[in-house]
């Protein structure tokens, strides 16, 4: 495999000779992708070599036969699946991967339409799953199949039929006689994580990703192994169509699924002209990550069916449509050391310090191996190349190594005994998975500068302009020890430092006297007391009012406050016991920090307290993290999975499995407004708190 991997151990000086590497790189790549639905590298990877060839054959056109993998679509169906002949082929699509690319796909289009100037287009997402025929005669679904190699597929019928989404009989008064509705199957984020856990507890391999997820699972001979693994489905193209007249465009034909009961993903629009496409791919790519199914990128459809027919197709694709893709969020690079970083409650992470690839729009040079078991559950060595991730604004990660690709001289990574910083002993407890670094807040450096950067984050105590690297030099210089120090600092230690002129330390100063009038929550958090997140702090500030209440506080009282267990309560009371903390605690207090010690004790109606919510499906305005502030400000709970303690699931469209559950055990249902209504009756206002209430992510569905 190593050799698929690095071009450079290709052989590269002889054109024919790398189209023929190439051609069998990328038929290997296409057996593990389609047919074993277990890549071998990242899409981007594949991207990669797939349009070197393709470059290669427009070179070189004599190259270019027809079962090389750029005229084909897909892979060779399982012979364990009964074949089906697609009566229209299902095909692929182009891909555009920048501006430069839509432009020239909008003047192609207009162009070959007889320099229409103006062309319009239907954009929807391009969905990460697999394409499906659903074949409807008369109304009633009687066949489906995947799209395989595009001209046959595999029968997984009896696979789709489990798939609640899908209507076995079309609705309404225009049902035609027969009737091919192409889509794609995918599975919805949430649902991809929880089958990953499943996996994962029952020793079995997770999947890499939710296409291959829904793949795996529309793949299988068992259909009640389907039925179990929360498939979706959204419509989005045609094949046969007899006994109804044709929409005239394509936004019409997605219009008539709808109304025939077929999903269609709403978002969708019709622009024009390449201004339109990119303006689309901008706002979807803003709010990519709040969809609650994985995309990688949009697709473009020339909007009218008379236009589609006149541009037709080249070998693999129509000429009518193309794929804008995203960044790739994942590429291949090489570990070439793993190093330990040391946290604020002196929690060791491995972290890979990684051959800088660009991946995800940016450049990464290293990424989180998150503790030692996950190093060696993942067996990555110094010297591995690695699959990096980074999504969005997420730390980067290492997803997995190439074991083929493995040196010789690879090294194992080895957890250091003592603290690269401090020196001190590292300890990892029996039942815990992190090791940590045992000098504490006084002798480890890491630790208080650690500290010091939470105490003064913008969830915290909010001191602007003091950054991390303000705060390391002043650690290092030693000018300060403890946060109590920071409000001692005077102006020419500001403006001795690094990059400080007057200005600036005068701005850092006078953002520490604004940050001594906070709240009692942001204190609490501040301290950085271990367990103790933002949640939490705020439950605490409210149970006790103020501080010194919550500074007497026994385990048992700790123990009445919502959401805390005696894990929390022990780390609240042995931080609060600690004689060091109590003078930080008191020499803050006489730096001048206060809050309001009324506003903690304000006992905020809760109306909803006790109650258990589960949100699901796509709710018609409220997101749904909107939905569950506006439950949590009311004192309800916001749950991920419905069980017989849920006192109501909100559903709201394509809600899938978990309004089904909550139907079977008797749960109440509401819809938005629903829960509006329960919420005013509950003498909540409608709108969604912002700062009050902060929601445990951990307890929410992944949006
Ligand atoms: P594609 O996924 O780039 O595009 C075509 C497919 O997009 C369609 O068949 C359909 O399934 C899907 N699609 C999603 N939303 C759609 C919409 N709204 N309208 C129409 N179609 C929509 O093409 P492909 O031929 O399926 O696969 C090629 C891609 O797959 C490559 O670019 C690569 O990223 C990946 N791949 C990766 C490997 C690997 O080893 N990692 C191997 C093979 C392919």
């Amino acid at each position: 495999m190593q050799a698929d991997l690095h071009s450079a151990s290709a052989p590269d000086n002889d054109w024919r000779a790398r189209a023929a590497w190439l051609t069998a790189a990328l038929n290997r790549h296409n057996h593990a992708y389609y047919v074993l639905d277990d890549p071998s590298v990242p899409d981007a990877e594949y991207d990669k070599l797939f349009q070197e060839l393709q470059a290669l054959e427009a070179a070189h056109p004599e190259l270019q036969g027809s079962d090389s993998p750029t005229q084909r679509v897909g892979g060779k169906p399982l012979p364990q699946f009964e074949q089906v002949r697609h009566s229209i082929p299902m095909l692929s699509l182009g891909n555009g991967f920048d501006d430069d690319d839509i432009v020239a796909f909008d003047k192609r289009v207009s162009d070959a339409l007889g320099l229409v100037p103006e062309v319009d287009y239907a954009c929807e997402l391009k969905f990460d799953g697999l394409a499906i025929n659903l074949r409807y005669e008369d109304g009633v679904l009687v066949e489906a199949a995947t799209r395989g190699d595009g001209s046959t597929g595999e029968n997984v019928t009896a696979n789709i039929r489990t798939i609640r989404a899908i209507p076995l009989r079309l609705h309404g008064d225009r049902v035609p006689r027969v009737l091919d509705v192409r889509g794609e199957v995918l599975m919805y984020k949430d649902d991809f994580a929880r089958l990953n856990q499943r996996q994962r507890d029952a020793g079995l391999k997770e999947f890499a990703n939710p296409r291959n997820a829904a793949a795996g699972s529309l793949r299988q001979l068992d259909s009640r192994i389907t039925a179990q693994r929360a498939l979706r489905f959204f419509a989005y193209g045609i094949g046969m169509l007899e006994g109804v007249d044709m929409p005239p465009s394509h936004s019409a034909l997605l219009d008539w699924y709808m109304a025939l009961g077929l999903p269609v993903c709403k978002e969708r629009a019709v622009v024009t002209g390449a201004a339109g496409l990119l303006e689309f791919f901008r706002d979807i790519g803003v709010r990519r990550s709040q969809l609650p199914y994985e995309i990688d990128g949009v697709v473009y459809k020339v909007n009218r069916l008379d236009q589609q027919l006149q541009l037709g197709f080249v070998s693999r694709a129509p000429r009518f449509a193309l794929a804008h893709k995203f960044p790739a969020q994942e590429a291949l690079t090489v570990v070439q050391e793993i190093e330990v970083q040391v946290g604020r409650t002196g929690a060791i992470t491995p972290v890979a310090r990684l051959a800088p690839v660009f991946v995800g729009g940016v450049t990464v040079t290293n990424a989180t191996l998150h503790n030692e078991d996950e190093v060696r559950r993942k067996d990555i060595r110094i010297g591995d190349t690695v699959i990096v991730r980074r999504a969005g604004d997420v730390i980067p990660e290492v997803v997995a190594c190439v074991p083929e690709s493995r040196p010789a001289d690879a090294r194992e990574f080895v957890m250091p005994v003592a603290c690269p910083v401090c020196g001190s002993e590292i300890v990892r407890l029996e039942d815990e998975s992190i090791a940590r670094c045992s000098g504490g807040w006084i002798k480890c450096s890491a630790q208080r500068k650690g500290g010091l950067q939470h105490f003064a984050s913008r969830r915290a105590m909010d001191i602007e302009g003091l950054g991390d690297q303000l705060i390391e030099q002043l650690v290092d210089k030693q000018v300060i020890t403890t946060p109590a120090d920071l409000y001692r600092l005077g102006l020419t230690a500001l403006a001795e430092l690094d990059r400080m002129a007057e200005k600036s330390a005068q701005n850092v100063l006078a953002a520490l006297e604004k940050s001594k009038s906070t709240t009692l929550a942001r204190f609490i958090y501040g301290l950085g007391i271990r367990h103790v997140g933002e949640a939490t702090a705020k439950e605490l500030a409210r149970h006790f009012g103020n501080l010194d209440a919550l500074l007497a506080a026994t385990e048992e009282q700790l123990l009445e406050v919502a959401d805390i267990g005696p894990v929390v309560a022990r780390s609240v009371l042995a931080f609060f016991t600690d004689p060091l903390n109590l003078e930080l605690v008191e020499q803050l207090r006489a730096a001048g920090i206060h809050w309001d010690e009324g506003a903690g004790v304000e006992i905020k109606p809760r109306p909803l307290l006790g109650n258990i919510f589960v949100l699901t499906g796509t709710l018609p305005t409220l997101s749904r993290d909107e939905a569950a502030q506006m439950i949590e400000a009311a004192g309800g709970k916001v749950s991920g999975s419905v069980s017989k303690k849920t006192t109501y699931v909100v559903a709201g469209s394509d809600a899938g499995s978990k309004l089904a559950k909550a139907e079977s055990l008797g749960v109440s249902i509401l819809d938005e407004a629903g829960l509006l209504a329960l919420l005013h009756t509950a003498g909540m206002d409608a709108a969604p708190a912002t700062d009050d209430v902060a929601i445990e992510t951990s307890d929410l569905e992944k949006p």
